[in-house]
Order: structure tokens, then sequence, then C-alpha cells
């Protein structure tokens, strides 16, 4: 049997929508975070068994789609010079920058490399000694821990050919963030499991007690998120507003302190702008002075460019919760995989992706 099979049973799911259904006795608005929760909500058909009364919001914990444009255009700057080999990972070349996307560039020739880890590009780095190799390192607190490994393994290896564009943020400031809206609908969160695996759930505490918002830790599969989904509406019938952990499996509350420090030694958290929403403060990591060596946008002076920004796309408002994909107009009609005018409609963790994929009209 393998390993999460218990956690896609049919009856068990079946059980769980049905005490969902027999406690949901007045509307409640449930927040997942992450988008690869999204897509496994839609694709499991999972929202359609909901009772009426339980609106599910989608969230900013899309990687893809929160990396701001003109870091997008920092990369096209880089992957357009001769001596420079451009790492990203797949999702990110076809994501649209102020004017094109890196996509482009490689069709013109520039060499951009597809690229599953910074593993890879370090690899890469080694074998091509005649090349710069960047990686484009975006992401939450799942791949930093990563990227801070690789910086540190090309520091040990003297490697002066590799460097990382970073764009990496952190899921706490975000809730926050989208609590003191004033336009929030938020009742509950479910927390993203794989980021609390990286993190623990410590710093959650304090926000759920702040907001009198109940946040439970939820994993990827279909009773992970019904089970999670029914502790939440649990919480909000009791009047409490805990973090709860059903996600045991894979989560503590301290985290994985070995990652933690990984992190935390190669980077510090600095105030971030997110694509779409703005910036959040405190919500981003950049790489420490003492790897500014390793730091692409120091090492090639990049200066911040104007940039121009896809006015038809409402893709911040979706990752805020604030509209659903199908609200926007673009959406399956100007706005498809193909020609996606956001990047919610490109990324694999994307909503607009997700919607498409799943629910197109
Ligand atoms: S459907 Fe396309 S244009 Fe509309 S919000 Fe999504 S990505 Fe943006």
């Amino acid at each position: 049997m393998k390993r999460d099979q218990p956690f896609r049973d049919a009856d068990v799911v079946k059980r769980y929508i049905q005490a969902i259904h027999d406690i949901t006795d007045q509307p409640w608005t449930i927040m997942e975070i992450c988008g690869g929760q999204t897509h496994a909500f839609l694709r499991h058909g999972i929202d359609t068994l909901l009772p009426p009364d339980i609106t599910l919001l989608h969230g900013p914990g899309c990687p893809v789609c929160v990396t701001p444009i003109d870091k997008i255009d920092k990369a096209i700057e880089l992957a357009q010079q001769p001596d420079i080999m451009l790492c990203s990972f797949g999702d990110m070349v076809r994501v649209p920058g102020s004017r094109e996307d890196l996509l482009s560039v490689k069709s013109r020739g520039g060499d951009v490399r597809i690229v599953y880890s910074p593993t890879d590009a370090l690899k890469l780095a080694r074998q091509h000694p005649d090349k710069q190799v960047v990686f484009f390192g975006i992401g939450f607190e799942t791949t930093a821990p990563a990227n801070a490994m690789a910086v540190l393994g090309a520091q040990s290896e003297q490697l002066n050919n590799f460097s990382v564009l970073t764009s990496q943020v952190r899921v706490p400031p975000a809730i926050r963030a989208i609590l003191s809206s004033d336009d929030c609908r938020v009742n509950g969160f479910l927390a993203a499991g794989h980021v609390c695996t990286v993190m623990g759930y410590h710093e959650y505490t304090p926000l759920a007690k702040a907001f009198k918002t109940p946040m439970v830790v939820t994993g990827f599969e279909p009773v992970d998120l019904v089970q999670g989904m029914l502790m939440c509406i649990r919480q909000l019938r009791e009047g409490r507003y805990e973090v709860e952990n059903p996600y045991k499996r894979s989560v503590t509350e301290a985290g994985n302190r070995p990652a933690q420090q990984a992190l935390l030694n190669v980077f510090e958290r600095v105030d971030q702008t997110w694509r779409g929403i703005g910036v959040i403060p405190d919500s981003g990591l950049a790489l420490r002075d003492q790897y500014a060596a390793f730091d692409a946008e120091k090492k090639f002076q990049l200066k911040n460019m104007s940039i121009r920004e896809e006015t038809d796309c409402m893709s911040g408002l979706v990752l805020q919760g604030l509209k659903k994909p199908t609200d926007c107009p673009c959406f399956a009609d100007s706005c498809t995989p193909e020609h996606p005018l956001g990047a919610t409609m490109v990324s694999s963790e994307g909503a607009c992706a997700a919607y498409y994929r799943y629910r197109k009209r």
C-alpha cells in the first residue's frame, strides 16, 4: 500500500463531507493559503461536495504567481547576456514580465535552462566554468532552505560562476496582511502543510489569537482537505481560535530545525513586493551581505527598471481571495494557459490555471 493511499479513501472522504454538512448551520468562508491545495480541491471536486454555505477562497500561496514583475524583468535582462546561463523552474519561463517572458528570450537564442532544483543549477555551474550560471530562486519557506544550501555549497566549492536571483517569501506576514485588510472575508484558514513541515506552526498561534481566526495545518490529499475543513468549521462553531495540526505525519510545531537554521544563516528578513498585491512588511528573504558574491542582483549590478503590468489582469485580487478566477472577464477568453495575461493562469499552482483546467466554463 502506498503511504498516501489511506488519505485518498473515498468512504472516509464521504464521512467527513457528511460531518461537514451536519454541523454547517451558517455561512463560513475558509481560505486555503496554498495553490497546491487549490488545485487539489478542484481536481478532486471537493469544492462541489461542500455545503453551499461554505465558501472557499484561494490564497496567495503560489510562488510563481507572487514573484514580482521587476524580478522577472531582471531575469530576462540576465538571460539576454551572452555569457550568462539563466536557470529557472519550468512554470516561470512563461510568466509575462513587463514586455516579454523568458521563453521568448530562449527562442531568440538566450541560454535559459529549465531546472528542477538549485542543485541542478549548481551542477550546471560545475559543468560550464566558462558561463555565469544564475539560478532564479523563487518560492516560500519550502524552497528557501534548498536555495540556502546551494549558496553554501557554491561557497564551499569556491564556485565563482554561480549566483542566485532571489524572490523568497514568507507565509505568516501574508496571513497578517490578509487578515488586517478592511476587505477581509476570511473566517478560517487551512495552513499549507509543506511550509509547516519546514517552519512548524508556532508562528501561526499568535496570528490565530490576535485575529480570532482558526487555522488548521492541512495536507494535500482528499482526506487531509476535508478533515482540515471539518476541524476549521468545528472551531468556528465553538468560538475557538487555535492552530490545530491533523497533518502530524509531516508537521511538528517546531518544524525542521536544521532547515530553518540553514535558511537563517543565509537569508535575512526584508520587506517584499508580492505581484499584484504590493509590499508586505517583513515578508521576504534576501541574501545576507556576507553572501553578496552569490547575489545576482549585486554581482551583475542590476538596476531597478520601470515596470509595466498587464492592466486587464486581476490576479492580485484573485491572490487575495477578493475575486474568483471566473469573475475575471478575460478568463478562458483573452486569457488561457496558451496565451496567459497573468501568472495565475500559467503556474501549476495558480488559481486561474486550476479553474481553467477543472472548471472551464
Ligand atoms: S484569468 Fe488571466 S487575466 Fe484574469 S485574473 Fe486570471 S491570469 Fe489574470
